[in-house]
């Protein structure tokens, strides 16, 4: 991609309302922008960053046998009347033609339960998992922090049905397993822990993943021997680690990435949702849930992954992997040379981000460069051809280095 035609541009300007780290650097550096509070824009840079995160979570869930289906934003009030949740403070509730009661879902189990409901009627049918990756609305009391918590946000959820408890417990812990491996690979798995909090009125337990750092909304008890923790809402009735039985519980600031529950019977019994079992007797279908915000965990990873010029990305889900800078491109024979770096790139399937704008100082592009946050920068000019190629650095390392043109690839 060529950055003179790329839609959205940097900033040097602070939105004033622009109340965090990731807020105020994916604003400036162009990946997003603000529609009305909770509510924003993804443009290219920052639709490439969700979307890579979304397909890391989707390879995942595939990996554990998730279906991949699309549910509606929009149901009727009454699915919501039927489990008692249509007075929940954070529904959206609007008119239909005919007026009729409509809510934005900000979760879905009164919808996929009924339509699993179409399909599954036997043993026979059981266990399956389906999930959907897409976005929830929720009329948060606050919306803050940019996209830590919006009113309308992404969320990959994952939802599973089995013919008995036991068979749930199985699939829960495989899926807490495909969590993590989703937390490592966006470099969050040292810092990400598994965290017992309430159930609700669904189990005792229900399992968060915070990942710790300090600007965090949540306060976690840490267990740094077991790297397991409590949330606030249960130390009252959970005063030591739940794996190891110490009470060695360290206070930290966390930010919830994801969530997941038991949530047994609730909703099947609220639908009446029955299949028959091998001796053809009606049993009642025991259901999970699992939920992963990608959205919030992007903007988590900028508060975390930065420093004073901008955001350092994790390679997996940089928007480009390298951020070619060319200068003095009014010179024919540099910028000659510039294109076809950028066209070698290219041809490797190697993601490139050139910065061929001619009227912009080396200054200025450096700056963007570092605020944008892509792991690689090339630089070509005048001065990196009279030293002998073309300039290299990483944007976790201050030191550069000169590479003859033909051995970048080697290195990228
Ligand atoms: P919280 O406790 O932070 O309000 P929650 O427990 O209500 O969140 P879930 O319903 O379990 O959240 O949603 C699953 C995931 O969706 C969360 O772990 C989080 O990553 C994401 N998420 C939830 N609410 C928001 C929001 N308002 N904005 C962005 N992401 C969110
Ligand atoms: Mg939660």
């Amino acid at each position: 991609m060529r950055y003179s035609q790329l839609f959205g541009k940097t900033s040097k300007t602070v939105a004033s309302d622009a109340d965090s780290i990731n807020a105020k650097l994916l604003t400036q550096g162009g990946f997003i922008q603000k529609e009305i509070s909770g509510v924003y824009n993804y443009l290219p840079l920052g639709l490439r960053v969700l979307t890579k995160i979304q397909n890391i979570v989707r390879e995942e869930m595939d990996k554990i046998g998730g279906q991949e289906i699309l549910m509606p934003a929009m149901t009727q009030n009454e699915s919501w009347i039927t489990t008692g949740r249509n007075n929940m403070d954070v529904l959206f509730h609007f008119k239909g033609q005919g007026d009729t009661d409509l809510v934005l879902n900000p979760t879905h189990e009164e919808v996929v339960t009924p339509l699993a409901q179409k399909y599954l009627f036997s043993y026979r049918d059981l266990p399956v998992a389906v999930y959907q990756i897409q976005n929830k609305f929720r009329n948060e009391a606050r919306a803050k922090s940019g996209l830590l918590r919006g009113r309308e946000f992404n969320m990959k959820d994952l939802y599973s049905f089995h013919v008995d408890e036991e068979d749930l417990n199985r699939y829960y812990e495989i899926v807490k397993k495909a969590y993590f491996e989703i937390y490592k690979r966006l470099e969050l798995d040292d810092i990400t822990v598994l965290t017992f909090a309430s159930g609700g009125a669904f189990s005792q337990f229900s399992h968060e993943f915070q990942t710790i750092n300090e600007n965090g909304e949540d306060t976690i008890y840490l267990c740094e021997k077991c790297k397991i923790a409590i949330n606030k809402e249960i130390i009252d009735t959970q005063k030591t680690c739940p794996e190891c039985g110490g009470d060695k519980l360290k206070t930290v600031k966390a930010t919830e990435v994801g969530n997941i529950f038991k949530l047994r019977t609730k909703f099947s019994k609220a639908f009446n949702f029955y299949y028959s079992d091998s001796k053809g007797q009606e049993k009642i279908v025991e259901m999970g849930c699992y939920g992963f915000g990608p959205s919030r965990t992007m903007g988590t990873i900028v508060e975390i992954f930065n420093d004073s010029k901008g955001i350092i990305w994790p390679k997996s889900i940089a928007p480009y992997h390298v951020h070619l800078v060319g200068l003095d491109l009014f010179d024919e024979n540099i910028k000659t040379q510039a294109e076809k770096i950028y066209q070698d790139l290219l041809d490797k399937n190697i993601e490139v981000l050139f910065d061929d704008r001619v009227d912009v100082t080396a200054g200025a592009k450096f700056a963007d460069a570092d605020l944008v946050g892509n792991p690689i920068r090339l630089v070509i000019s005048k001065r990196s051809l009279e030293n002998g190629g073309i300039e290299f650095k990483k944007r976790n390392e201050e030191k550069s280095e000169i590479l003859p043109l033909d051995k970048i690839f080697s290195r990228i």
